[in-house]
């Protein structure tokens, strides 16, 4: 059959082998031509404008912001606060840029000071989750400073890569939580003469990134090695969150705060209040008596704190978030067309075992495990429409469990 004289004036397909051929002055060009050329465009100009419909960044403001983590995060209320305001200002930064304006508008990145199992991660998730921009968590220790067993500080890149598909645009404007800041803290204050394997290299390495400059990316992760194909990514807009216990800061706190108020009438109430809540005072000079570079702690201007989660709290994640545990299962059973009644008291024993164990909030959830698991498993072939939890039943499936054997002298 004789081909159409019409074609692409870029493949040369034919008429009949395109579905659109658009006209030009002296040729025409088909739809396959303007998708290829779109995407050299983009890679040009590094610009994907809403290419992955997965993240199309929305901003909010830090009201709603507040109001959103609120839904999902108990308590915490200054650390919501920081968050809120520094993640909206940092988005509106990076729509300022667009704009053109000369005044420059530095980053908010993030440092939350809090017991393991407070909320940090949470917190930092939920935040990506409402901005609908890609998240990464990492974690500080597997890092080594270069040239020593361990990934490449750059890998930090690869996971944000990685959760948005290789869309280098996005992962551009997204959130990396990077877990156990404390861990890379310099041993000492000192800056110690001999290498540190884990401490102030991984700490330099990290001020690459922070500071917003081209990386180049290893793809799969790891180490990077001289043959593979690297992408750059700028870090510029990309917000860091870090999290740390940063165990015995409090003695610094302490330390620096008492110093501040000698010559200052502060009354004993005022002292004692203090003392109990002292982590609300931290600040970047505590971080450094820690053990972090100054240059470090200079990228990370916001700094925030995490309260201890006391039993109330226990109790109100329990059931409040909108995916609390108690939702969960709820849910769990509801799929098997069950519906689970869960006494008040239960609720309370659950948090009281927390509590005497020291599981905080995270135990909570292997307390469920232990006490559901023989009616998960027995449920599915019965013919019950309802199970009820009762205290009873409670605490005889908690002293059949292993559980008893974690608790912390
Ligand atoms: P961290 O990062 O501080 O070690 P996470 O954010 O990972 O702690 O918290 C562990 C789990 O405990 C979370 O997944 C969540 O289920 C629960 N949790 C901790 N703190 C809170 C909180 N303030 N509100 C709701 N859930 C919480």
């Amino acid at each position: 059959m004789a081909k159409s004289s019409l074609h692409c004036s870029f493949c040369g397909r034919s008429r009949d082998e395109v579905k659109i051929l658009i006209a030009g002055q002296e040729g025409h060009i088909c739809e396959n031509c303007v998708e290829h050329a779109r995407e050299i465009i983009d890679q040009e100009l590094h610009i994907k404008p809403d290419h992955n419909p997965n993240f199309k960044l929305s901003v909010k403001k830090p009201i709603e912001i507040k109001k959103f983590l609120d839904e999902y995060v108990i308590g915490q209320d200054d650390a919501k606060k920081v968050l809120a305001v520094a993640v909206y200002n940092h988005y509106k930064r990076l729509q300022h840029k667009t704009s053109e304006s000369d005044i420059e508008i530095e980053k908010s990145n993030i440092i939350m000071v809090g017991e393991t199992g407070t909320g940090k991660t949470l917190l930092a998730k939920t935040i990506a989750r409402l901005l609908n921009v890609p998240f990464a968590i990492v974690d500080a220790t597997v890092f080594t400073e270069a040239g020593y067993v361990g990934e490449d500080v750059e890998s930090i890149l690869t996971r944000l890569l990685q959760v948005c598909n290789y869309d280098v645009a996005a992962a551009e404007k997204g959130i990396v939580y990077i877990d156990e800041l404390d861990k890379i803290a310099r041993k000492g204050d000192n800056p110690s003469i001999t290498r540190d394997v884990s401490g102030e290299g991984v700490q330099q390495g990290l001020l690459k990134l922070l500071e917003g400059t081209e990386v180049l990316v290893p793809p799969q992760g790891g180490r990077k090695h001289p043959e593979q194909k690297l992408i750059k990514i700028n870090t510029q807009n990309i917000l860091f969150v870090c999290g740390g216990a940063f165990d015995g800061i409090d003695k610094l706190i302490a330390r620096r705060v008492n110093t501040n108020s000698i010559g200052f009438n502060v009354n004993k109430e005022v002292q004692e209040h203090m003392k109990k809540n002292l982590l609300q005072y931290v600040n970047a000079q505590d971080l450094k008596g820690f053990g972090l570079i100054p240059e470090l702690l200079g990228r990370l201007p916001v700094v925030t704190y995490l309260n201890p989660l006391d039993a109330v709290t226990l109790r109100a994640i329990l059931t409040e978030p909108k995916n609390s545990l108690m939702r969960q299962y709820k849910k769990l059973f509801e799929l098997e067309g069950i519906e689970l009644i869960v006494d008040d008291n239960v609720l309370d024993f659950m948090v009281a075992k927390a509590v005497e164990y020291k599981l905080g909030a995270r135990g909570l959830r292997s307390i469920c495990e232990n006490i559901l698991t023989d009616a998960m498993f027995e449920m599915p072939s019965s013919n019950q429409k309802k199970f009820h939890l009762t205290l009873e039943y409670t605490q005889h499936k908690f002293d059949k469990s292993r559980m008893s054997l974690l608790k912390v002298a």
